[in-house]
């Protein structure tokens, strides 16, 4: 069987993916929502934009006559993953999800633990401090009710709005990073609190390992929960997942 894979990006495991199914001849399309200004070039041909909810998707795998569809997207995407999970049941169309497995606390971690980005709004109601808030620049303005704290934001691209707090510093990387440099920006920052998504993987993990290193507490945003699905780990395991489903991966 000849696939035509929908890969819906917006990780290093998508491109990942995408550069190992150019590589065995797969063809397919790379999907990206276009929050980012320069995403990351891809082997495959890529498309950018929303499909227009449920609907949108499932009109849009019936009339590219997509095979299979990767979720690839990052673990706080969970509405693109609801669409892609009830899309895909509707129109017929094998669906995996290739994920990372959160982090999980390790001797010497300092984490408080909250369910969303609300509970992180909630823990910095308090006196000010010098924050590290690693929660991408979608998010900024959440955080406005505490404009008392130092922030150092470290993003993809420029915010597009002025952050809602007077004292912060801005940082454009797109990463990885490595422990080292990250310990060494909070102590040039005087960071007291570091606030993280718990996005799995080790493109951003630096953080985590520099505040254990600095005995500094972390405010964890728990991912959203999603009904259950067929997750795979690793590359590997979706091409295990293509050859079993009948598709040709020879080139
Ligand atoms: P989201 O809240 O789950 O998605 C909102 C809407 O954006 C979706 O309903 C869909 O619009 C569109 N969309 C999302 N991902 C898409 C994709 N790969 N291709 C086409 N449309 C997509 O997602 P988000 O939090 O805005 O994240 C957007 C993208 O940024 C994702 O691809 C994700 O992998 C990446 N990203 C997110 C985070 C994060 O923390 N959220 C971090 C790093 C990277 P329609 O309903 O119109 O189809």
């Amino acid at each position: 069987m000849r696939a035509n894979l929908l890969i819906l990006a917006g990780t290093t495991e998508a491109t990942a993916f995408a550069n190992a199914a150019a590589e065995v001849g797969l063809a397919g399309t790379v999907s990206f929502a276009g929050r980012v200004d320069r995403p990351k070039r891809q082997p495959l041909p890529q498309r950018i934009g929303g499909f227009g909810g449920i609907d949108g998707l499932v009109e849009h795998l019936r009339a590219k006559k997509i095979t299979h569809v990767i979720d690839a997207t990052h673990p706080f995407a969970a509405q693109m993953s609801r669409n892609a999970m009830a899309a895909c049941a509707e129109a017929g169309v094998p669906l995996l999800a290739l994920t990372r497995k959160p982090w999980t606390a390790q001797d010497g971690d300092r984490w408080t633990h909250v369910p969303d980005i609300a509970g992180a709004v909630d823990v910095l109601d308090q006196p000010a401090k010098r924050v590290m808030l690693a929660v991408g620049r979608m998010h900024l303005a959440e955080f406005a009710p505490n404009p008392q704290h130092f922030y150092l934001l470290r993003l993809v691209d420029p915010p597009k709005d002025p952050p809602p707090f007077p004292d912060h510093h801005v940082l454009v990387s797109r990463g990885p990073f490595t422990e080292a440099d990250d310990l060494a920006l909070m102590q040039e920052h005087r960071i007291d609190l570091v606030v993280s998504k718990n996005a799995g993987g080790t493109g951003a993990y630096a953080k985590i390992a520099a505040a254990r290193a600095l005995g500094l507490p972390v405010t964890m945003i728990d991912r959203p929960s999603l009904p259950e699905r067929r997750e795979a780990h690793s590359v590997a395991e979706v091409m295990d997942w293509l050859h079993h489903s009948g598709v040709d991966l020879g080139v």
